[in-house]
């Protein structure tokens, strides 16, 4: 056995990279997906890999509940020396500040929250449970799908403003994208949930609009936005 390792160690032949994971060798998304799936639908998060909604938005809630998005604290953790301050305000990027405690977040959240006539928002991303527990007892299948439409449509804000400098004009913005991301998603749903799902964006759309009108609609001059930052941090 011993001189069988060492012949392949001293053969001398370069050594050659390939991808296992796609009889072709090459790299693929799809082939990673696949490896993805299949090693981690068995483990634990089964409730992340259940919902219906699209692979790529479960690999993201995935990683929110790691702590592993590339959050500028994490792009920190590997040697990035970027700014760490948030997109959208003064603080340091995390997952927890970007997704619940940027006053960005605590709009859409409470805006969520206007839905089900409650003032109250979740501070963590665990508490989301309890919380959507309180107002949509029995309807355990959207927890992840309302979760994971309000921190996607978080988090691509944040990176449009990150990487093309495009920013929101107002957090509702947010909530408008939350909306479309769960109506379309209402389409991956059995029958009887569509309908739910389908609701709950339609109530949600009818929250956003109403608080839109109510904090006057939103500005465009970026010389004001230092303005805007105090209104949001009122929230
Ligand atoms: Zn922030």
């Amino acid at each position: 056995m011993k001189q069988c390792v060492l012949d392949k160690i001293c053969a001398h032949k370069d050594d050659e990279i390939y991808w296992r994971l796609d009889n072709s060798r090459e790299y693929s998304t799809k082939s990673m997906y696949r490896w993805l799936e299949r090693n981690l639908a068995g483990g634990h998060y089964k409730w992340i890999w259940g919902t219906k909604i699209p692979l790529k938005i479960q690999i993201f809630q995935w990683q929110l509940f790691q702590n592993s998005i590339l959050t500028r604290d994490n792009m920190r953790k590997r040697h990035w020396h970027g700014d760490p301050k948030c997109s959208f305000c003064d603080e340091l990027e995390s997952a927890q500040h970007l997704f619940f405690r940027c006053s960005v977040a605590k709009i859409v959240w409470r805006t969520v929250g206007a839905v089900f006539g409650t003032s109250y928002i979740p501070k963590t991303i665990w508490q989301i449970f309890s919380w959507l527990y309180a107002f949509l007892r029995g309807l355990c299948e959207i927890y992840i799908v309302s979760l994971a439409a309000v921190c996607w449509s978080i988090w691509l804000a944040r990176n449009r403003a990150t990487f093309e400098k495009k920013w929101i004009k107002t957090p509702f913005e947010i909530a408008f994208t939350t909306c479309a991301f769960i109506e379309y998603w209402a389409g991956m749903q059995k029958p009887a949930m569509a309908h739910n799902v389908k609701k709950g964006a339609e109530l949600l759309k009818e929250s956003a609009t109403q608080m839109l009108r109510l904090c006057g609609p939103p500005r465009t001059e970026a010389s004001e936005q230092a303005d805007e930052e105090e209104v949001w941090d009122e929230w």
